[in-house]
């Protein structure tokens, strides 16, 4: 007995027969003696939805109203499953982020949750309800107006609350059965990882695999609170991200953990940069101010006739409009010659704490691409990663080839996915 929390994804929510599902196991998980705590994000693709719906009122809605508008979205989850709860002949009662006690800084559309303060939610817990809170949200400190974590949020929230409220585990469900070697929908052959180090989640996580949002990796790590990823549709045990994979194991970490892969990123060119001090950092300096985080940087040497260099980065997508606007307003300051814009490029990247110490992995990862005659745009390392940029339609091939060069196929087929539309 102690406190569990859960988070359950838009895909385990789809509609009232899923989301009596989960009551049922929400009830489940009560009934075995534990305080439960239920992290909900919105219903099916309802975020999407409402996106396209706020696209088609205003090409560039204020940021503040977007936070109100998409913040209803798990809204409407956490009173439906609370209801669903009810009719089980159990008591819950729902919160929004603001309510739970979700602190967060002011930055709309991608706040940091700064701190937690879940008395409301203990002294529910106390009186022995099931607590269902509205993902993806909380309020700034600061301004008092609400925000939003940023897309697969709610992974966040569930982390946050289960450091808060010292649960002994927090449990992500959602439409596959855990953390697989590479995204099921398009590597069918990929395997389920039944243990994943938090180190090795974080760099797939932020290479775009949207199984688990990074931040609730990260929280997770700092607070060394075990995540386990598994099925609202399945008992199967699913995969645990921990410190240390290792231990209390007698087989040897593989050498590579998976392959991740990310179509939603854009990418920027700055043509003809004077070459000289201080113009690369002119450029980052006004995009940090415009909260943009900038992944892949490459710079050009530059021509020795024209001392002018180019600058190539890539960012996400969503930023880009953003990112576009503010290196206009740079152009006559900076002295560049024009911006070139490309959002048909994807991100593919190998991760293994093994890599540190297996010499050639590069190698044997450039090679499996150019058999597969996929051409490498940009290259970025980190100490068990190898990222690269690939043109868009190439993505889906890259990952199938990485995957197969480094023996990560299963032997039988295992991945299954259960619902959602990959939205
Ligand atoms: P939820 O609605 O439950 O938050 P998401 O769509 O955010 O679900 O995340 C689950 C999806 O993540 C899966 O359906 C799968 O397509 C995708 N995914 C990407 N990479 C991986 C991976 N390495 N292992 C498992 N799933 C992955
Ligand atoms: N509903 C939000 C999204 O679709 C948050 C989440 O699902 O975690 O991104
Ligand atoms: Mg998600």
């Amino acid at each position: 007995m102690g406190i569990v929390v859960q988070k359950y994804g838009g895909s385990s929510l789809a509609d009232a027969a899923a989301i009596k599902r989960v009551a049922r196991r929400i009830v489940e998980t009560k009934k075995q003696g534990n305080d439960v705590v239920v992290a909900v994000s919105a219903m099916g693709d309802t975020t999407d939805e409402l996106l396209d719906l706020a696209g088609g009122v205003s090409p560039l809605p204020p940021a503040r109203e977007m936070d109100m508008l998409l913040t209803a979205g798990e809204r409407i989850s956490m009173a439906l499953v609370a209801m669903a709860i009810a009719d089980l002949g159990y008591e819950a009662r729902s919160f929004t982020g603001s309510q739970a006690g979700v602190i967060t800084d002011s930055v709309h559309g991608k706040a940091k949750i700064i701190d937690v303060t879940p008395g409301r939610i203990s002294s529910a817990l106390e009186d022995g309800h099931i607590v269902i809170v509205a993902g993806f949200q909380g309020v700034s400190q600061d301004t008092k107006e609400i925000t939003t974590l940023g897309r697969g949020g709610t992974d966040t929230t569930a982390v946050a609350l289960a450091a808060a409220l010292q649960a002994d585990v927090c449990e992500i469900y959602t439409d596959v059965d855990g953390v697989f070697s590479a995204d099921p929908r398009i590597v069918p052959a990929a395997h389920k990882l039944d243990k994943v180090s938090f180190e090795e989640m974080l760099e797939l996580a932020a290479s775009g695999a949207k199984i688990l949002h990074l931040r609730c990796v990260e929280y997770g790590r700092r607070y060394n609170i075990p995540i386990h990823v598994r099925s609202s549709f399945s008992q199967l045990e699913g995969t645990w991200v921990v410190e240390d994979p290792t231990e209390g194991n007698t087989m040897e970490q593989a050498i590579i953990a998976g392959v991740a892969h990310d179509r939603s990123e854009a990418k920027i060119t700055v043509v003809g940069v004077p070459d000289k001090v201080g113009e690369a950092a002119r450029i980052f300096t006004a995009l940090a101010d415009a909260q943009i985080n900038i992944d892949m940087i490459v710079q050009n040497v530059s021509a020795a006739s024209t001392n002018l260099t180019d600058i190539s980065f890539t960012l996400p997508g969503t930023d880009a409009q953003t990112a576009m606007a503010t290196l206009q307003k740079l152009q006559d300051q900076v002295g560049f010659e024009r911006l070139l814009f490309n959002d048909k490029v994807g991100k593919l990247s190998l991760v293994g704490a093994g890599m540190r110490s297996n010499p050639g992995i590069t190698a044997q990862f450039f090679g499996a691409l150019a058999e597969a005659g996929v051409n490498i745009d940009m290259i970025s390392t980190s100490e068990i990663r190898i990222s690269v940029v690939v043109a868009e339609d190439d993505v889906e091939r890259a990952v199938r080839a990485a995957h197969t060069a480094f023996d990560l196929d299963a032997s039988e087929v295992e991945a299954v996915v259960y619902g959602g539309t990959g939205r």
